[in-house]
This record gives C-alpha cells, sequence and structure tokens, in this order.
C-alpha cells in the first residue's frame, strides 16, 4: 500500500517503551525477573482484582482459565459465536463443548436470557466476552453465573481500561484474560494477562504456564527452589522480560491511550451520527467504554455482497477496513464441528452481515478520520444509485 494508507489499526509506542525495552536487553535477565512481576501487578490493579498472571497471549491466557477451571470433555461452556475465534476455539483445547447463545441487538454482547435458557446440568462454565469493548450487561451475566453456581470466565481480550457504574472490565468473572496483540489498546507485541482475586487458580496457572512446576517455590528471586519438579501437565506459556518491559511502558500510557482512541470515536460520532445508511454503535448508561475498534452497522436493507464491496473500496483507496466478525459457529472449522448444522443464531448471523470496521488507532489525525468518512460516504451513494 501506498505510504499515506490509512491502516485499520496501529500501535502506540514511544521512546519510554525503547528506553524500557533496552534496559531490559542491557541487564541481562530476559526472562522470569522483576519486569513480569511490575507488569502483573499494574494490569491487575486497573482490573480491579488481586493477581495478575502474565502468559505467551490471550489465547494461552483463555486456555489456562479452562484448564485451572478443571473443565474438559463432557462439559458444556456457554459462549457467544459473535467474537474472534480464539474465545471458542479454548474451549476446544480442553475437549469441552462450547454452546453458543445468541447476542443482544444492541450490545452485540450475548443475552443474558439466552444464556439462562441455554444452562444444562453439564453446563461447566460461561465464557463471556465485552465486544469491541463495551461492558454492557457483564454484571446481569455475572449475576446469573453466580445464581446457577457455574464460573463466569471474562474474555476480556478487547476491554482494557473500561468499566460498567464504576466496575472495571476485567473484575466480573472468576477469572479475566486479557490480550496485548498490537491491535489492542495496548500491546506487547504478543502477550497476555490472567486476573483473578482467587489465589488458588492464581497458583495453578502461575504452575501452568511454567511447564507445571510448583508455583510457590519458583519466582525469579528463587530460581533453584524446584525448578525440575513438575507437578502437574504444563506448557510454556510464559512472557519474556522484553515483553513485560514493553507492557509497563504502556501501561504507564495507558490512559493517554485510552483518550487519543475516545478522541477518534468522539469524531466519528459527530460526523456519522446523521448518515442514515448507518448504524452507530450504542453505549448504555454507566457505561465506560475501551474502544477496541469501531465497528458501525450498514442499514438493514444492505446485503452482506454490498458491505463486502464496500470494504474492497475502501481498501482500494488504501483505507483499512474489515468485517468484524463472521459468526465463529459459521466458520469452517466449526461447520465441521457442528456436522453442517449450525445452531440457528439469528441476531448474530443478521448482524454480523452488515458490519464494518473502520480505520481506528490513537494516533489517526482528524484530517485522516474525515478522509475516511468522505470515502466511506462516496462509497456508499455509489451503492445507493447501483441499486436504482
Ligand atoms: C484478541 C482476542 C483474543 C486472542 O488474543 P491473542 O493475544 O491474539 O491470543 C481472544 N479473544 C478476543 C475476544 C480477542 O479480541
Amino acid at each position: 500500500m501506498a505510504s499515506d494508507e490509512i491502516p485499520l489499526s496501529r500501535p502506540d509506542v514511544t521512546e519510554l517503551e525503547i528506553e524500557l525495552v533496552a534496559a531490559v536487553l542491557r541487564s541481562g535477565r530476559l526472562a522470569l525477573g522483576p519486569m513480569q512481576e511490575r507488569f502483573e501487578q499494574l494490569v491487575a490493579d486497573r482490573a480491579g482484582c488481586e493477581y495478575g498472571i502474565a502468559v505467551s497471549s490471550g489465547t494461552a491466557g483463555l486456555h489456562m482459565a479452562l484448564l485451572a477451571l478443571g473443565i474438559g470433555p463432557g462439559d458444556e461452556v456457554i459462549t457467544t459465536p459473535f467474537s474472534f475465534i480464539a474465545t471458542a476455539n479454548a474451549i476446544l483445547y480442553v475437549g469441552a463443548t462450547p454452546v453458543f447463545v445468541d447476542i443482544d441487538r444492541v450490545s452485540l454482547n450475548m443475552d443474558p436470557h439466552k444464556i439462562e435458557q441455554a444452562v444444562t446440568p453439564r453446563t461447566k462454565a460461561i465464557l463471556a466476552v465485552e465486544a469491541f469493548g463495551n461492558p454492557a450487561q457483564m454484571d446481569t451475566i455475572a449475576a446469573i453465573a453466580g445464581k446457577h453456581e457455574i464460573p463466569l470466565i471474562e474474555d476480556c481480550c478487547e476491554g482494557l481500561g473500561g468499566s460498567l457504574k464504576g466496575r472495571p472490565i476485567g473484575s466480573f468473572g472468576r477469572v479475566g484474560v486479557f490480550s496485548f496483540y498490537p491491535n489492542k489498546q495496548i500491546t506487547t507485541g504478543e502477550g497476555g494477562m490472567i486476573v483473578t482475586d482467587d489465589d488458588r487458580l492464581a497458583d495453578i496457572c502461575r504452575s501452568l504456564r511454567n511447564q507445571g512446576r510448583g508455583a510457590k517455590d519458583v519466582s525469579w528471586r528463587n530460581p533453584t527452589g524446584a525448578w525440575l519438579e513438575h507437578v502437574r501437565l504444563g506448557y510454556n506459556y510464559r512472557m519474556s522480560e522484553i515483553h513485560a518491559a514493553l507492557g509497563v511502558g504502556q501501561m504507564r500510557r495507558l490512559d493517554v491511550i485510552l483518550e487519543g482512541r475516545e478522541r477518534v470515536a468522539r469524531r466519528y460520532f459527530e460526523r456519522l451520527i446523521g448518515n442514515s445508511d448507518i448504524i452507530m454503535p450504542t453505549i448504555s448508561p454507566y457505561t465506560r467504554m475501551s474502544w477496541f475498534v469501531f465497528v458501525v452497522r450498514l442499514a438493514s436493507d444492505f446485503t452482506a455482497q454490498e458491505r463486502d464491496r464496500i470494504i474492497a473500496d475502501m481498501r482500494r483507496h488504501d483505507i483499512g477496513a474489515a468485517n468484524y466478525f463472521p459468526p465463529i459457529h459459521h466458520q469452517p472449522l466449526y461447520r465441521e464441528l457442528l456436522c453442517d448444522a449450525p445452531p440457528h443464531l439469528p441476531v448474530c448471523e443478521s448482524v454480523s452481515q452488515r458490519t464494518l470496521a473502520l480505520p481506528f488507532h490513537s494516533q489517526l489525525t482528524d484530517r485522516e478520520i474525515d478522509l475516511v468518512i468522505q470515502t466511506l460516504e462516496v462509497i456508499l451513494r455509489r451503492e445507493g444509485l447501483r441499486r436504482m
């Protein structure tokens, strides 16, 4: 693409992060060190949780959260079809069965009423997502999990820094998982973080990420403790000091980054709110969004083919656009698992045909935003003319 392209997303990294990473490289301690602990504390505090366990990715964190809760073959986990595929894949990793529940048309999160209907004696967890950083109804979902005495796992990979009624994203579940992939609010390149108040779960997760070593004895302060004793089947899901240093710098700048993203979202709202071809995101009261991506919906008279053509046209103009998200239960892998008889989830299926993610990151300038909107409006007019 040309140098004046406007990408869909872009990490916000400054000299502060570069200096912190360089300091780690000079220190000689590249894994299992103090940076990991600092990063864990910063994220746990922000999520309103006691413990943070840094891991190699959000996907690894979800896998470990399910393992730590003892979920396995024969168990059902209720989850959303409207997410990135890693949410449901984590359920498959442990041999359990994902049970997809339709979403709410407004919040795009799982519909609490339909969660209740999907609970069976085999339900062992609810795996809920704050879609695009919107915590709407997370309190209701947590209450349903509590009522049925099943744990809520919060896939909060898209929501760092947001809150609902003053309660931070990451604090609704028995365990929560953040991602620091480069398109997320903050990045470590690759990385993730498990958060929880449960000290037993935290210990199991520390052990699981570190080849099943006995968690208590093994820290960077006492690496010889039980280094070669493995008490369970573990993984190498650790985060390096280099990644953690980048994360520490990003956490120090989190509020600046979130404000930048808020500014971009506001401008999109101001400029697009009167356009009858476009349905803007709805933010319910007492909600602080943590804007992950900016996804609008095309009006109901648009088809999926028209939406896809609009995305292709945007890209031809060097402007990033994407169809976040195709339903997970329609992905080829899940079609096969569901024996070509996927559940009918009408809201998800209808909404996902018309969603359109626009370029979104903290440094997008007003000029760039206006260019995105002008281009989109020209393309929409052309689509309108084609129909006549
Ligand atoms: C990004 C994301 C993940 C996966 O995180 P990785 O760090 O890329 O493994 C999982 N769930 C959701 C909802 C995500 O947005």
